[in-house]
């Protein structure tokens, strides 16, 4: 299957909660300073998508092949163990709202346009899952992603991005020499399926992490992941 583009993403922002995660009092004289980005933004904000359905071809001890490409990490060869069908990826804020953000001098305005970007991204993120439910029904689903468990290092984004082909630049996502993504708020991984549900927070030690979604469990590697 080639690549496939979502780019009418609805992106919704829920005012309350801008303020709310902003810590800026409703009625305050920010307020109308934040409205005027959140309407500027929602205009021309257009978050992206862009993902295929590949099959694995085969396994290693700690290597998985998909459709010719090979990953190396133990962590995802041991949670695709009864995958045959998984969904690499890439979404994005899109690059309408980075070069919008990219334009703003005023500091406070320039953090607000970030936070603004990453509710884009994960309006994308969401609605990549939603859709891969709706069209495929693989049932439970978690996600991987380069760069986020040292078992499985930012330089993978080379295989991954070659597994997707012209997916990335197509929705104007570059990759850096040093594997980062260009815009900065975009997320690559592989979604699969597992009725086990995984978070790279459960290997993750890093402390105060503001963007954790599971604790840390310190005997999960050798438990689960561990070559017997
Ligand atoms: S705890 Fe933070 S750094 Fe670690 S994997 Fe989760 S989000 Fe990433």
């Amino acid at each position: 299957m080639d690549f496939l583009v979502l780019d009418n993403i609805p992106f919704p922002i829920d005012p309350e909660q801008l303020y709310k995660n902003l810590k800026i009092k409703k009625g305050g004289e920010l307020v109308a300073r934040l409205n005027h980005l959140v309407d500027k933004a929602q205009a021309i904000g257009r978050p992206k998508a862009s993902y295929k359905a590949a099959f694995i071809e085969s396994r290693g001890d700690d290597q998985v092949n998909v459709e010719g490409v090979m990953f190396t990490s133990r962590v995802l060869r041991v949670n695709l163990e009864k995958a045959h069908r998984v969904f690499p990826f890439v979404t994005t804020c899109g690059l309408e709202l980075e070069e919008w953000s990219s334009s703003i001098d005023d500091l406070l305005e320039k953090y607000w346009a970030d936070v603004i970007k990453e509710m884009a991204l994960r309006a994308a993120l969401k609605h990549l899952k939603e859709h891969l439910i709706d069209h495929f029904q693989p049932g439970k689903m978690s996600r991987m992603n380069p760069g986020s468990l040292a078992d499985w290092p930012l330089p993978e984004q080379r295989q991954l991005f070659a597994l997707l082909g012209g997916g990335p630049a197509s929705i104007g996502i570059k990759l850096t020499d040093s594997f980062l993504m260009v815009p900065i708020k975009s997320v690559s991984g592989i979604w699969f399926p597992t009725e086990e549900s995984f978070e790279s927070c459960l290997l993750c030690p890093r402390e105060k992490c503001p963007g954790r979604r599971a604790p840390y469990d310190p005997d999960l590697y050798e438990r689960k992941y561990r070559p017997k």
